[in-house]
């Protein structure tokens, strides 16, 4: 029986473990395995770290590097599986190791791969908002220190879930919240069921939009 060699170096097969015309060696370190394709510049938020996907922000996470370096990978084989190996920033660049396993000609090969990822930082939305203490609603708790510290506190935890408070001033009287969204600020005011007046306020044309600030004053 003829036995193959491998076209790259030479060696002769032993036992069937030529992947295609080379030997596993040389076909691990085959470039035309796979390629990466140019560099994607990814943007993520300075404050909140969080990575900007198809307009969707994103905690960082070594799954979410994995799935964003996979991504880079062009390959004509399978790529079966891909594990993080190590990922390490310096300054704007991601560094992404991953250990791919490809499928070639029925074989499973073991592959190394470097995959820079570049960042971009751009604050989103919401940090946006935090900067600039942005507000649409104001809710002003009050009542004694103890009780509006503490409401005031649960009622951050609330609305940073959906929205975001953007500022909090402690007067005398209490203590006042700013919140970004009115909705998130009126929808929890309806749920603690205490006595509240709401005023609305024209602050200004933004955009040609009228921008209202909701002041809301809940006595606790
Ligand atoms: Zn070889
Ligand atoms: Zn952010």
């Amino acid at each position: 029986m003829r036995t193959k060699t491998c076209v790259q170096c030479g060696l002769e097969e032993q036992a069937g473990e030529f992947v295609g015309a080379f030997c596993p060696k040389c076909a691990i370190n085959d470039d035309e395995l796979f390629r990466l394709t140019k560099t994607i510049r990814l943007v993520q938020c300075p404050r909140c770290e969080r990575i900007r996907i198809a307009n969707a922000w994103h905690e960082e996470s070594n799954e979410l590097l994995r799935d964003l370096a996979v991504s880079k990978l062009k390959s004509r084989h399978d790529i079966e599986d891909a594990k993080l190996v190590m990922a390490k920033k310096v300054r704007n660049v991601w560094t992404i190791e991953l250990r791919v396993q490809l499928s070639v000609d029925g074989k499973s090969l073991d592959k190394r791969v470097t995959v820079p990822l570049q960042l971009e930082k751009k604050p989103c939305e919401e940090c946006k908002k935090m900067a600039s203490g942005y507000h649409e609603a104001i809710l002003q708790l009050r009542g004694s220190a103890d009780i509006v510290q503490q409401t005031a506190m649960k009622m951050q935890r609330i609305i940073e879930k959906e929205s975001l408070v953007t500022k909090i001033e402690t007067r005398r009287e209490g203590m006042d919240l700013f919140v970004a969204d009115k909705h998130t600020a009126m929808k929890l005011v309806m749920n603690i069921h205490r006595p509240y007046q709401a005023t609305r306020k024209l602050k200004g044309i933004k955009q040609g939009k009228h921008h209202f600030i909701t002041t809301i004053c809940i006595r606790l």
